[in-house]
């Protein structure tokens, strides 16, 4: 797919003006069905993510125009909530959850713990290969059993250092990987299941970071509405993801659908024009030639070559 920043008219012309009417006229006149809500929208300057948060999605309604025979135009997409922002995204990471810390018993807190290593046992060296005795049998050519080097054993065993302590006797605890405390992911730290989660991480012990989503780098262009402001042109689209609505979902059998955007016969692409001089500020996606996303024909394409 190439990603070429295409040429967008700079003002709202009478042409788009209308296909933002056409769209809200018939959202007025509950001419539509409800397709789900955006999760993904693919343009030239990336994603843009609306995951669902709380169990709500945080992405635009849309739906399918209709005709009077009730019939949906896969081409006209209508955007039946008002625009909310791009939401900011968290992410796991690898720290533990602050909210739930509770002391290591495993290391009794201290963050480290007794060397684990085969045969060190805290000592800090293991034994190495056996070498005959340097005291007897190396100087008289059998052992002494008096001699105090090797007991009379007649072989002496190197002490090695630990390869797992590096002769420390000691290691970082990996339960709590040396922090002294862990994340149980219980509330407030408990070890006893039936407190419940922690609210903080859910029960997956990790710490979230909040990433914020900017949507500037995204507007292709600030189109001067001939009426009152200015609407922001999002895109081009190059492809997008619906979460579908419960009963598309019972329709299609799957609980997403992707879709790819090409020109359309017109050489435009889509765009998700952003009206906000209205109140509260209005998305509508416009142009472009929707297509379904054929994960199939990806691998045929990739086990052909
Ligand atoms: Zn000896
Ligand atoms: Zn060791
Ligand atoms: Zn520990
Ligand atoms: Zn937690």
């Amino acid at each position: 797919m190439t990603k070429r920043m295409p040429r967008v008219r700079k003002q709202v012309n009478p042409e788009l003006l209308a296909m933002m009417q056409e769209r809200l006229q018939a959202h007025r006149r509950g001419q539509f069905i409800v397709l789900g809500s955006i999760s993904l929208i693919e343009t030239f300057a990336g994603a843009l993510r609306f995951p669902v948060s709380n169990n709500v999605p945080t992405g635009p309604t849309v739906g399918y125009m209709t005709d009077l025979e009730k019939k949906a135009d896969l081409q006209k997409l209508i955007v039946l909530t008002p625009w909310e922002g791009v939401p900011a995204l968290t992410e796991k990471t690898e720290e533990f959850c602050p909210a739930c810390l509770h002391g290591c018993h495993v290391c009794n807190e201290s963050g480290r713990k007794i060397c684990e290593g085969v045969g060190c046992g805290g000592s800090g060296y293991t034994l190495g290969p056996a070498e005959v005795c340097p005291e007897c049998v190396a100087k008289i050519g059998k052992f002494d059993p008096q001699c105090n080097k090797c007991q009379g054993h007649g072989a002496i065993y190197p002490k090695v250092e630990c390869v797992m302590c590096k002769g420390s006797g000691q290691i970082v605890c990996s339960f709590c990987k040396g922090q002294t405390r862990y994340s149980t992911g219980l509330k407030g730290g408990s070890t006893d299941f039936l407190v419940g989660r922690c609210t903080e991480c859910h029960g997956f012990q990790r710490k979230s970071i909040t990433k914020e989503q900017k949507i500037d780098p995204h507007v292709n262009a600030l189109l001067p509405d001939p009426r009152n402001g200015p609407v922001a042109a999002v895109g081009p689209i190059f492809s997008f993801v619906v979460d579908l609505s419960e009963e598309q979902r019972e329709q299609a059998g799957t609980p997403v659908r992707m879709f790819d955007v090409r020109q359309d016969a017109a050489g435009d692409q889509l765009f998700m024009l952003i009206d906000s001089t209205s109140t509260p500020a209005w998305p509508y996606l416009v142009g472009g030639l929707i297509t379904e996303h054929n994960a199939d024909a990806n691998v045929m394409m990739i086990s052909s070559r």
